[in-house]
């Protein structure tokens, strides 16, 4: 035979529909995309197309999943099939900006010589630049040898991950469901996409919930990370691992080392907020908590463990002080609150959370996404009693 079966699978999952088949391909002879009037005939239930003298079978995206995972298992399933001189598959991927593809290739110049070779391109890395592996040509042109070689790719330009964006999720909706409103679904879905590829399972839908949470948290464990730093928000340098050769972090929290502010511990960049938050207030703030206090107060339940948290004394204050002090917070992104001993075994103080802060506690982080819907951050997930006029927009430091 001198026409080989071509058995093509073309996944777009990008919103916008497009399906850049054409990106990457230039090398493969036995799928031309610009020949435009055949494509333009299939349909998503039509199961075949033709090119030139090419017969292609088309599975459209439809018939695969929406998700990485479902694109991996129609990439198995298919690989599963092909035989010795058949088939070639053709797997893309293109959502906002991330292509993905495997190639395995063959084709027949005559009637008594077939080309046959294979190019992966594995899902772990990103297409998004000129294949640089170029014409198959004279590495993949092995009559009956089929090759399996990784191409080497070159991207153009990586896609950035917003990392403020993306902690801010981490910290929000796995308590609270999922938030539209949040930012950075785009770069969450990232992260989930980087996951995947290294071989942990989670849904890549941009909302960063207890799955996602799980699934961080093992890739953290999987770098050597225990404890608060295996909590499955991210981290700068797990994130930064995840991205390597796939995306690059912009908008970075960093929170630096832990020094002291009024005698107490906390980190660089709480320091920072509350050295501004006091210059707002215009008084001197006391700390009579710090951070990374694990097992310190017991009333604190655990909110003090990590990193960002901290009680600030009102002792001092009138009542309109103490609520310009938590507006003073708030501003420069503390979830800030008035304690007062009617709410729990504790004198009047301001509890405060540092909003993106990487090195938090669980409890402290259920606090934040408390904090996000109006809610008080204490166990009863009350409303939040503060006047409306020290309220301000959700907002955290890299944003102030
Ligand atoms: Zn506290």
């Amino acid at each position: 035979m001198n026409k080989l079966t071509t058995l093509a699978v073309a996944v777009a999952l990008s919103l916008s529909g497009s399906l850049c088949a054409a990106q990457s391909h230039a090398a493969d002879r036995s799928y031309d995309p610009a020949t435009s009037d055949a494509k333009s005939a299939q349909s998503s239930s039509d199961r075949s197309i033709w090119l030139g003298d090419d017969e292609h079978s088309w599975v459209s995206a439809g018939d695969v999943g929406a998700t990485s995972d479902d694109l991996a298992a129609a990439v198995e399933a298919l690989v599963d099939q092909l035989t010795d001189d058949e088939l070639v598959i053709e797997v893309q991927r293109d959502q906002a900006g991330n292509n993905w593809a495997v190639v395995l290739g063959g084709y027949c110049e005559t009637e008594s010589s077939c080309v046959q070779y294979t190019r992966m391109v594995s899902l772990e890395e990103q297409v998004s630049g000129a294949d640089i592996a170029g014409d198959s040509g004279a590495a993949a042109k092995q009559t009956g040898q089929p090759q399996h070689f990784k191409l080497s790719v070159v991207p153009t330009a990586l896609p950035s991950v917003d990392m403020a964006n993306v902690v801010v999720q981490a910290q929000v909706e796995p308590f609270r469901g999922n938030q539209p409103s949040l930012a950075g679904d785009a770069d969450v879905r990232r992260v989930q996409q980087g996951l995947v590829a290294k071989g942990i399972s989670t849904t890549v839908d941009g909302w960063y919930g207890d799955g996602t949470t799980a699934a961080y948290a093992t890739w953290q464990r999987r770098l050597g990370y225990t404890g608060l730093d295996a909590s499955g928000i991210p981290g700068p340098g797990s994130l930064a691992s995840l991205g390597q050769n796939r995306f690059v972090l912009t908008n970075k929290i960093i929170v630096g080392a832990r020094t002291e502010f009024s005698g107490k511990r906390v980190n660089a960049r709480t320091r920072s907020m509350l050295s501004e938050a006091q210059r707002l207030f215009g008084r001197t703030i006391a700390i009579t908590q710090g951070s990374y206090n694990a097992g310190g107060v017991g009333a604190s339940a655990g909110t003090h463990d990590g990193g960002g948290v901290i009680d600030l004394s009102v002792s001092a204050l009138s009542t309109t002080q103490r609520w310009q002090l938590v507006k003073a917070l708030r501003r420069v992104g503390f979830a800030a609150w008035w304690r007062t001993p009617a709410q729990g075994n504790w004198n009047d103080h301001i509890h405060a959370v540092a909003i993106g802060d990487t090195d938090m506690s669980l409890s402290a982080r259920n606090q934040v996404a408390d904090y996000y819907v109006g809610k008080n951050g204490l166990a009863n997930h009350e409303a939040d009693n503060t006047p409306s006029a020290y309220r301000v927009a959700f907002t955290w430091w890299e944003k102030y």
